[in-house]
């Protein structure tokens, strides 16, 4: 139900956890990080609060700078530990959080499963990942991967994907749910919502439907199918109170 993201300078364990927090507000069942750490995705999802997510990562010295974070309101799948996102592919590649709902889920899934690919929830989710690991085993950049991932689904979504074949990438893509990306000194965010970035940016980007963008620590840039696009920069000015 909530997605928050960063990629840039600082350490993303906090970030993601502070974000959450200031999510949790639209309501949810479980929370996950996907977290770059020496070259693998550390993913670590609870079921639950956010704040035992948070008590369960002060276990682990995370000092990667590019991650997502998300907080699940359970439409496909029970909530539960493996049903939480960040949902991976196979090969533990990708990671991938969602908001929305992916209606033609079960017949993507058949197809996926007939060509090998092992499922580990029952979420709706759980398609995008291995849709872009596909993607990416043909050849493909995360960020074509992504666009070929969409060009499957029917539905709506807000999604954000890391893969550490591309370090410190995030790339984002919405159709009928929420999706902002805020330009920070520091990097660059992208959250379901303001509020979840509010504290390190005011500059933001409304993501349109059918819009994608491809955070690096240093620039993001935005894609609709037909190439590269000038976003419009929106300078938020209230206040949290
Ligand atoms: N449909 C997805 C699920 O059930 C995402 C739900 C959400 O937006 O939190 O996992």
């Amino acid at each position: 139900c909530g997605i928050v993201g960063y990629t840039g300078s600082k350490p993303v364990k906090d970030i993601l956890v502070g974000g959450l927090s200031r999510l949790e507000y639209r309501g949810y069942d479980s929370a996950g990080v996907a977290i770059e750490q020496d070259g693998e995705l550390a993913v670590v999802h609870r079921k639950g609060k956010v704040s035992s997510l948070s008590h369960t990562l002060e276990h682990f010295d995370f000092t990667g700078t590019c991650g997502i974070g998300h907080t699940r309101w359970a439409t496909h799948g029970r909530p539960s530990e493996a049903n939480a996102h960040p949902h991976t592919s196979c090969d533990g590649r990708v990671a991938v959080v969602h908001n929305g709902i992916i209606e033609n889920f079960a017949e993507l899934r058949e197809e996926l499963v007939a060509e090998g690919h092992a499922f580990s929830s029952e979420t709706d989710t759980e398609v995008v990942a291995h849709l872009v690991e596909r993607a990416l085993a043909g050849g493909k950049g995360l960020l074509e991967a992504v666009h070929e991932a969409t060009d499957y689904l029917v539905g709506a979504y807000a999604l954000a994907v890391v893969s550490f074949d591309e370090p410190g990438v995030i790339v984002a893509a919405r159709k009928d749910s929420p999706l902002v990306v805020g330009l920070a000194q520091d990097g660059f965010y992208v959250a379901s919502d303001i509020i979840a970035m509010i504290e390190a940016t005011r500059d933001v980007v409304v993501l349109g439907d059918g819009e994608f963008a491809r955070l690096t620590p240093t620039n993001v840039e935005f894609f609709t199918a037909a190439g590269s696009f000038e976003p419009t920069v929106t300078r938020v000015d209230w206040d949290l109170d």
